[in-house]
């Protein structure tokens, strides 16, 4: 079997989350809302949930908002909250996901503006020039990721949030989906007002998530999806239950395994980075900046990173080339041009994300077949890079 190396993109499901969610798919039955006995049970089976995500991110059951995803969420945060009326000039990053530039850009066709922080060019939201765009514009939201899904880099969420709500009173979003499983994320100590969170990136099923909502201070327009009551009609539709039911495992392993994770994920990095480093010309995107410990982004320079990509494939290797969520357009990373990074090197880039189940001997394997491809290629193109 394939040796799975693409962590940031989806990670298996836990068994233990399978197991949990088993009942919900075989036996249980009926709908959330109805008031009978199995209405009740699958009642308080999500609120089970709620709790064990609220627990993970240290945040009140009820700011919890249940939705089909990371995406989602971050729609409902920037829509909701700029079609509530609540901005209309948002600040973000160079560096966001789509699924918050593309409604960014949407919400500036209604007549909202939005700007973009710069990054430095290890992958980091540049503070000072940030600060400028703040005082300069004075938003009224500020939406910023926790880390990112290509190069790992952890934002400085916290400190530039406070200088939003310092300066201009704005109220900050931070998409946390590639960080949780993977550093502590709390709502508290992030001082954020909304969170968005996807389970399937910390071996939780896919098609769910939530948008955690500090309800007292955030007003969101609930008219995303509409329809009945439920999630306080923030997101109408009979809820699915097994989904949620995982979701809310997940979070539980999550937050009482994170240590280990951790650990494991950061010895699994580095072993594989030093030998990485061996290979002559091998550049690592974001390597001066604090990462998430199991994420390597690199590029070497005379290898195209799809080609690349391939030749692991066929040699029993799942990594991906840029992000996953781009992979069929060449196009340079938006991530890496945001850095400043030359055309060629990003055209280069690899991504390898690490999870807790790989292991020490699947990193030699990987780096012998490196070796050997990379050998593959004429001595004299290998001479002109070192
Ligand atoms: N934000 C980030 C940073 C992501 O990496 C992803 C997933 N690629 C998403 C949002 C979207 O999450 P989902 O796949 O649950 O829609």
């Amino acid at each position: 079997m394939a040796v799975y190396l693409d962590h940031n993109a989806s990670t298996p499901l836990h068994p233990e989350v399978l197991e949990e969610m088993m009942p919900f798919l075989q036996v249980a039955h009926g709908n959330a809302s109805s008031l009978h006995q199995s209405g009740r049970f699958l009642r308080s089976a999500i609120e089970t949930a709620r709790q064990r995500v609220a627990e993970l991110v240290n945040c009140a059951e009820q700011d919890v908002i249940f939705t089909s995803g990371g995406t989602e969420a971050n729609n409902l945060a920037i829509k909701g909250f700029v079609e509530a009326g609540e901005a209309t000039c948002v600040l973000s990053s160079a560096i966001e996901h789509p699924s918050v530039l593309q409604p960014l850009h949407q919400m500036e066709k209604t007549g909202t503006s939005y700007h973009v922080m710069p990054v430095t060019s290890e992958g980091v939201i540049h503070m000072e020039q940030s600060e400028s765009l703040i005082r300069q514009h004075m938003p009224q939201l500020i939406s910023l990721q926790l880390a990112n899904n290509e190069t790992g880099v952890i934002q400085p969420v916290q400190p530039l949030g406070r200088l939003g709500h310092e300066i201009s009173g704005a109220l900050v979003h931070t998409d946390a989906t590639q960080g949780i499983g993977k550093i502590e994320v709390d709502m508290q100590q992030l001082d954020v007002d909304m969170m968005t969170l996807s389970a399937h990136k910390f071996q939780g099923p896919q098609g769910v998530g939530a948008l955690i909502v500090k309800r007292a201070s955030v007003k969101l327009n609930s008219a995303l999806i509409s329809g009945g009551p439920q999630e306080s009609t923030y997101r109408a539709g009979t809820e699915n239950v097994a989904m949620l039911v995982g979701f809310g495992k997940a979070a539980q392993l999550a937050r009482i395994n994170l240590r280990d994770r951790q650990s494991t994920l950061l010895e699994l990095r580095r072993k594989f980075e030093r030998h990485l480093s061996d290979f002559a010309g091998v550049f690592v995107f974001g390597s001066g900046a604090e990462r998430l410990p199991n994420t390597s982004y690199f590029s070497i320079p005379y290898y195209h990173g799809e080609t690349l990509l391939m030749q692991l494939d066929k040699a029993g290797f799942e990594l991906a080339s840029g992000s996953a969520c781009h992979s069929e357009v060449t196009l340079p990373s938006h991530v890496l041009s945001a850095m400043g990074i030359q055309e060629d090197l990003a055209l280069n880039a690899v991504r390898v994300s690490f999870g807790v189940d790989n292991t020490p001997q699947q990193i030699d394997k990987l780096i012998d077949t490196l070796n050997r491809l990379i050998n593959q290629i004429p001595a004299a193109m290998r001479q002109a890079v070192c």
